[in-house]
């Protein structure tokens, strides 16, 4: 075959492959997303709003203490501050009397005019959260609790569970049953009850501290708690569960990041659900921890008239990684009592899955989970690739559906194979 052929062929495969993504192309620029210069002008809108009804000050804004100070919990402020009907405030008030809600200034700076807002549905509750059924403690976590706030649900890691506080309270929080009624950090002793537990059992090697949200421990506490942990020489790994990047960004300042660097290797993972969630102060957050070393994960809940849509999903993840967030999980959301309306079939996250592999970067790709019932841990669910396993051949099918027998052939022993070479 000659080159003129070569690059004909070249160019018609070309001509095809930018096919593939024609539709998410066409409907890209009209997906929302926090970074866009509509969605930016209508963020300043609101924050300048919020922080005159406060009477605060840019600084103050950017303080953590201030967003979690000022945390909006009641209906009359919220009204002054975002326009609701008369039939949702009823329902945040009747919902508001069985479970708890929380929005920092921040957050609720997100939420534009838009009824079925994504920001909106996951920080305000709708009656939606009083019918329905399911379950308070579908993953079972009270029988894997062997001491301290200790959740062990696998052979070599671990969850510490330090506080229930969060900087808002996700409506579809799958741990809502921690949320109570109060802010309560654990003590200090049941604290060092589970570093005492991680120090007697050496096959422990990767911690991960989560809550409610790592991040509303102070610099002090987690500066104690990482270096107690560091100092376990069979602990490898620490991770730090946070939605603060999402909810409170102002949390990652300069003295976190500089105790953080201590503590390598350390890993963050937060949980941004749609694209209007990741905002030019998000994303300066995520640069800073980034910059510091710290490799940054997503672990997404994949939720009903959220995100449960290809191109939302797949710009989702795009933009996580522009601001250098790899997608690491979608979760299945479980059937916990108050969120079932944010459940979606198995079928909505497999055709996700079947549009993000080949469609779009590896990168942007995380692993569709659904945690199996009672703490049986997390099952990974993939549109199916394999078709069928023969003794000396598979059939795969390729991410654009073509259907190709592929070898099978049994591992050859190349160190006796080596060996024969050199007699
Ligand atoms: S940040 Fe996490 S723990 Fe806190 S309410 Fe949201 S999902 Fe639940």
């Amino acid at each position: 075959m000659n080159n003129i052929n070569k690059r004909e062929i070249s160019l018609k495969r070309a001509g095809e492959l930018k096919s593939r993504i024609d539709d998410y192309l066409q409907i890209k620029d009209t997906l929302k997303k926090g970074t866009s210069d509509e969605q930016k002008n209508k963020i300043a809108a609101k924050k300048a709003k919020i922080l005159s009804f406060f009477n605060a000050t840019e600084e103050d804004w950017k303080d953590w203490k201030w967003q979690l100070k000022n945390r909006i919990s009641d209906i009359n402020t919220l009204a002054q501050l975002i326009d609701l009907d008369d039939n949702e405030l009823e329902n945040i008030k009747k919902v508001g009397e069985n479970y708890r809600w929380a929005i920092s200034p921040y957050y609720l700076s997100l939420i534009d005019e838009d009824k079925f807002n994504a920001v909106k549905l996951q920080s305000l509750p709708t009656g939606l959260e009083l019918v329905g059924e399911g379950d308070t403690d579908p993953m079972g976590e009270e029988f894997t609790n062997p001491a301290g706030s200790i959740t062990r649900r696998y052979p070599d890691r671990l969850i510490i569970n330090v506080t229930n506080e969060c900087a808002m309270y996700c409506r579809h929080c799958q741990r809502r049953r921690n949320i109570s009624t109060t802010d309560s950090h654990k003590s200090k002793e049941t604290i060092q009850e589970s570093i005492d537990y991680i120090r007697n059992n050496p096959e422990i090697r990767d911690v991960l501290i989560t809550g409610g949200d790592s991040l509303a421990l102070s610099d002090n506490m987690l500066d104690w708690l990482l270096s107690e942990l560091r100092s376990i020489p069979t602990v490898e790994i620490i991770r730090l569960g946070s939605r603060t990047l999402v909810t409170m960004p102002q949390r990652i300042t300069d003295n976190l990041v500089n105790i953080f660097k201590k503590y390598h290797p350390l890993y963050i993972n937060t949980h941004f659900n749609h694209p209007l969630e990741i905002t030019e102060e998000s994303k300066a957050a995520c640069e800073k921890l980034a910059n510091a070393g710290i490799p940054l994960g997503n672990q997404c809940v994949l939720l009903n008239g959220i995100n449960n849509d290809k191109y939302v999903m797949r710009l989702l993840n795009q933009e996580l990684l522009k601001c250098r967030v790899r997608p690491y999980y979608i979760f299945h959301a479980k059937h916990v009592i108050g969120t079932t309306h944010f459940n979606t079939s198995i079928d909505d996250g497999i055709e996700i899955m079947e549009y993000l592999r080949g469609y779009t970067s590896g990168l942007a790709i995380p692993t569709y989970i659904v945690n199996a019932p009672k703490g049986k841990g997390k099952t990974p669910i993939l549109p199916q690739y394999l078709i069928s396993r023969g003794k000396d051949s598979v059939k795969i099918r390729t991410w654009e559906g073509e259907v190709i027998d592929y070898p099978n052939h049994p591992s050859v022993d190349i160190k006796a194979m080596l060996s024969n070479n050199e007699k």
